[in-house]
C-alpha cells in the first residue's frame, strides 16, 4: 500500500489508493480506509503544493543568504543575481561560490544615491567597482555611483540607465566572487593565478574580459563598447567561436588556468607551446600602455584567425552543413577589432598597428570559403 506521513499532522499516515482509475488520499480508521474530511484534504494539498511557485532555487543558496546579514539585508534583489550566477557554475566548482558567499562583505554604498548630485565632487576616477579576494569584500565605489547618476541625467530614462549600469557592475564583481579563492598565500581569480611561477599563469586580461562577457550576458548595457575590457571581450569572443564556451566556463570557475583551453586549440594545430604563447600575448596586450604603438593585438587576432581557419577547414572536411559554417563565419566577423570601434572608444589608433591586415585576411578567407561552398556538390 502506498502511504506517506506529514510531520506534526493530525493524521498519522495518509494512504494513496486507486479509485475509478484515479489516485485518492485515505486514512485508516478502525482498520478501514476512509476518505479525508474537506479540511484534512486541504491541509494535505497545501503540504504537497508548498513548492509550487514559478521560482526555482537551490536550498543551499537560500541557507547561505539567510546566514549572511550583509547579503540578506538586500533580500530578493540580490538573490536573483546569485541564482543567475549559480546556474552558470559547473557543479564541481560551485563550492567556491558558496564558501565565498558565507563570509562575503558588501559595500554597495547605495546610501550615496540620496545625496544631491551637485554636492558631490567626483575625485580622480579610481577603480569603479572591485572585489578584494584577500578580505572577501565587494565594493561599488561611491564616485562610480555618482558618476552613473550624473550621466543618467542625460539618458531618456535616467532611473533605468542608472540601475542598468549599477547592476551590471555588481554582476561583474559577483562573478569574481564566484570564481576566486586563496590558499597558501596565492590568489586565484578566474584564469589568473598570483604570484605566478610561469608567465602563462598570469591571465588578468583574459579573466577580466571573460567576466565582462558574463556580466554583459546577465545585464546588457547600451554602452558596452566603452567598457575598459571591451578589446579583451572581442578577442575572447573570437576564441570562443573556435573552442566553444564550455571549456572556458569550466576553466574559469574551476580556476584551472588556460591549459585545457590550449589543449582544445591543439585540436586545430598540435603545437601546445604556440597555444600557450597566444594566451601570453593576450596578457601582454592587456598590460600595454594605452598610448604607445604596438602590433600585439594584430598578432593575437592573426593567430586566432589561423585557428579559426583550421577549424572551418576541419568542419568542411567533416561535412558540416553550409549554413552552420556560414553562421560560424558571421559570428566571428562580429568580433573583429575595427577602426570604427577604436574611434568610438577614442583610442589612440597607433596602438593597434596591423589590424587592417587582419581584416583583409579575414575577408579573403571568407570569400574563399563561400566560393568553395558554392561549388561543393550537395
Ligand atoms: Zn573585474
Amino acid at each position: 500500500m502506498i502511504y506517506f506521513e506529514i510531520p506534526n499532522f493530525m493524521i498519522k499516515r495518509i494512504y494513496i489508493v486507486e479509485e475509478d482509475s484515479k489516485l485518492v488520499y485515505k486514512k485508516l480508521v478502525d482498520n478501514n480506509l476512509v476518505s479525508l474530511t474537506e479540511d484534512e484534504l486541504n491541509e494535505v494539498n497545501k503540504y504537497l503544493k508548498r513548492n509550487r511557485s514559478s521560482k526555482y532555487y537551490s536550498e543551499k543558496l537560500n541557507t547561505i543568504i539567510a546566514s549572511n546579514p550583509d547579503i540578506n539585508c538586500y533580500g530578493d534583489y540580490l538573490k536573483s543575481f546569485l541564482e543567475y550566477i549559480e546556474s552558470f557554475i559547473p557543479p564541481q566548482a560551485v563550492d567556491t561560490f558558496y564558501q565565498n558567499l558565507q563570509t562575503l562583505k558588501l559595500e554597495l554604498n547605495l546610501d550615496v544615491i540620496n545625496e544631491p548630485i551637485t554636492d558631490y565632487s567626483i575625485a580622480e576616477r579610481r577603480d569603479a567597482a572591485y572585489y578584494d579576494i584577500e578580505n572577501n569584500v565587494l565594493t561599488i565605489d561611491k564616485d562610480n555611483i555618482k558618476q552613473y547618476q550624473k550621466i543618467a541625467q542625460k539618458a531618456k530614462n535616467p532611473q533605468e540607465f542608472f540601475w542598468q549600469n549599477f547592476n551590471h557592475d555588481l554582476m561583474h564583481e559577483l562573478f569574481h566572487v564566484a570564481s576566486s579563492k586563496q590558499f597558501d598565500n596565492h590568489f586565484i581569480c578566474g584564469f589568473d593565478y598570483r604570484p605566478a611561477t610561469h608567465s602563462y599563469e598570469e591571465n588578468r586580461g583574459l579573466t577580466e574580459g571573460f567576466t565582462e562577457i558574463l556580466a554583459c550576458y546577465a545585464v546588457p548595457i547600451e554602452n558596452e563598447f566603452a567598457c575598459a575590457y571591451y578589446i579583451e571581450e572581442l578577442i575572447i569572443n573570437q576564441l570562443m567561436v573556435v573552442i566553444g564556451p564550455e571549456v572556458m566556463l569550466d576553466s574559469y570557475f574551476n580556476n584551472s588556468g588556460i591549459k585545457n583551453m590550449a589543449e582544445k586549440l591543439c585540436e586545430f594545430d598540435p603545437d601546445f607551446e604556440a597555444a600557450l604563447n597566444l594566451f601570453e600575448l593576450i596578457e601582454v596586450n592587456f598590460n600595454l600602455d594605452k598610448d604607445s604603438p604596438s602590433n600585439v593585438l594584430a598578432q593575437i587576432e592573426i593567430t586566432i584567425l589561423y585557428y579559426f581557419e583550421e577549424k572551418i577547414e576541419k568542419d568542411i572536411l567533416n561535412g558540416v552543413s553550409k549554413d552552420d559554417i556560414l553562421k560560424s563565419i558571421e559570428d566571428y566577423k562580429r568580433f573583429l577589432v575595427t577602426r570604427d570601434i577604436l574611434n568610438i572608444r577614442q583610442e589612440n589608433t597607433r596602438k593597434y598597428d596591423g589590424i587592417e591586415g587582419v581584416l583583409k585576411n579575414f575577408y579573403q578567407f571568407e570569400s574563399d570559403v563561400r566560393e568553395r561552398l558554392e561549388s561543393r556538390k550537395v
